[in-house]
């Protein structure tokens, strides 16, 4: 049985992809892996599903607005070279491949909230008013949502509330929208390679294996799954550290008109830390006197706009989500800790007493894994600096907040001006048709630090969503397209660059 290797579509052709098929189990009926016309059945068994100019794989916030950018940047490119409106050209161009049945990424499938941030504020100047950073598609969404009754913006920073299930609908609504292909319930398997080009994707699911051509790649699936496949270079990280997983949840029967939970549940900035630092110091005491208490983090209770109910970041613990035995181990303990914090807040805190886990989220989410090293790696002192560069294509202006592996420390430094981020992050150097965005950019450990909140990773999702559009109008490599056309592209859409 083969393992799961970096290339393995590249080095062993067909047989070799479909070794990982069969090691997964995925779908191939009663194709015995053993016999002599078995890599003959299994090449068979791999359906061409589509052809397109652009997939993208992952969707979450990186990789739903990399979808609708690529999808409404190339209706604009058509329209303009057949010298229509935009409306009369829709064609699936773009298609989009999520494991899990819904989008969203760590906002449904992990339960993070809030959305952070949109908007900067100097706090020295005017600690009152933020100024948008994040703008375009993200902010459409945002926007949207709050119409449908689904976002609370927490003004001046613009953290987003949500409710977690409008939140699936309007993803799934806007990529549509954009006459966007998706594949739902598809986990994204290896790719073929000519060269460094990228010409095909596998993908399983319950109709099999399936292969998505296209002409350019987005990989955001947050551990950058697509790039190291195709054996992008990632980032070192010598001392093994990441930052640590936690398995958020909601409970309900909570008090949320007291007064403990109205100034937990907002992270505006104006109310003192977001953490909860009552129920924090009575946690860290009781472990002081001896109670048998796991690491944990904040705690953070998150409004999801409905009374009753916050969405709880409590639990921690070390892991490595690219390895599915260590993910699995670290998965299978915090759920154990959700059930055992809950029973400490309900004998501790009056606020919680009748509360219970109304629910748990599909996966317990990820903060760190892997990076590409791109053309350019922001770091962290280039962050802090707010380093300008030509090819700035998305900002951010979340604090540099570091979560330690072990224990229950947090260090965050607060940005004194937004940060930028250039476009040559999204791209590795040899690689012509593949662009990456979200938390999987090119960066250090610092720089990711601040980059993987929400708003930044659909920042560069945009940005590499009209930059993949832009190449293949260009006829051009990803590494050689005309930035300042990008640059002016983004700031006609909205974005803040
Ligand atoms: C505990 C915790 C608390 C956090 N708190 C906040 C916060 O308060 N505010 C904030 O803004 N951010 C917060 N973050 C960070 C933020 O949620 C993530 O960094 C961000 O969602 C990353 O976005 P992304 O699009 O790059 O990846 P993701 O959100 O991880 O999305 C990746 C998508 O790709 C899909 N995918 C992955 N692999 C495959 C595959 N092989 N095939 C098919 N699909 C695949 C996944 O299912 C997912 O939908 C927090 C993160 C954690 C873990």
């Amino acid at each position: 049985m083969k393992t799961i290797g970096r290339r393995v579509f590249l080095k062993e052709g067909f047989a070799g992809a479909l070794g990982l098929a069969v090691a997964s189990g995925a779908g191939l009926g009663s194709l015995n892996a053993c016999s002599q016309e078995t890599e003959q059945q299994l090449k068979k068994a791999v359906k061409a599903a589509g052809s397109y100019d652009v997939v993208v794989a992952g969707g979450g916030p990186a990789g739903f607005v990399a979808a609708i950018a690529a999808a409404r940047q190339l209706n604009r490119e058509g329209a303009r070279q057949a010298g229509t409106p935009d409306a009369q050209t829709p064609r699936k161009r773009v298609a989009l491949i999520e494991r899990y049945g819904f989008l969203g990424g760590m906002a449904t499938m992990g339960y993070v909230a809030p959305l952070s941030v949109f908007a900067f504020v100097d706090k020295e100047k005017d600690p009152l008013h933020g100024e948008l950073v994040i703008g375009g598609i993200p902010w459409e969404f945002v926007q949207r949502l709050e119409q449908m009754g689904g976002a609370f913006i927490e003004w001046p920073k613009a953290n987003v509330d949500f409710d977690i299930e409008l939140y699936k609908l309007l993803t799934q609504r806007m990529v549509l929208e954009a006459g966007v292909d998706l594949y739902l319930h598809s986990s994204l398997i290896g790719c073929e390679l000519a060269g460094n080009a990228i010409e095909k994707v596998f993908i399983e699911n319950k109709n099999g294996l399936e292969s998505l051509e296209a002409k350019r790649f987005i990989d955001t699936t947050g551990d950058g799954d697509l790039a190291w496949m195709a054996g992008v270079p990632m980032q070192d990280n010598p001392e093994g550290d990441l930052q640590p997983s936690s398995f958020c949840f909601v409970l309900s029967g909570v008090d949320t008109q007291s007064d403990l939970l109205k100034n937990c549940m907002y992270h505006n900035g104006l109310n003192g830390p977001s953490q909860c630092v009552p129920v924090r110091e009575k946690l860290l005491q009781l472990k002081a006197d001896g109670a048998d208490i796991p690491d944990f983090g904040g705690p953070w209770f998150n409004n999801v706009l409905h009374e009753g109910s916050v969405a709880v970041n409590i639990t921690r613990t070390a892991a490595d989500s690219t390895d599915n035995r260590n993910f699995t181990d670290a998965e299978c303990r915090l759920r154990e800790e959700i059930f055992l914090f809950t029973d400490l807040l309900r004998k501790h805190f009056p606020e919680f007493k009748d509360c219970y886990v109304s629910s748990t989220a599909p996966q317990a989410g990820i903060r760190e894994s892997r990076r590409i090293r791109g053309v350019h790696t922001v770091t962290g002192e280039e962050y802090v600096r707010a380093e300008y560069y030509p090819d700035s294509i998305s900002r951010g202006a979340h604090p540099i907040d570091m979560h330690a592996s072990k224990g229950s420390a947090q260090v965050r430094i607060t940005l004194k001006q937004p940060a930028y981020v250039p476009y040559r992050a999204l791209i590795a150097p040899d690689y012509p048709n593949l662009l990456v965005a979200g938390r999987c950019i090119s960066t250090d450990r610092r720089a990711l630090a601040s980059l993987r909140v929400q708003a930044s990773c659909m920042g560069t999702g945009q940005a590499a969503g009209v930059a993949a559009a832009q190449s293949i109008a260009a006829g051009k490599n990803v590494q050689d397209i005309d930035t300042d056309a990008l640059v002016r592209t983004l700031r006609e859409m909205g974005a803040k660059v």
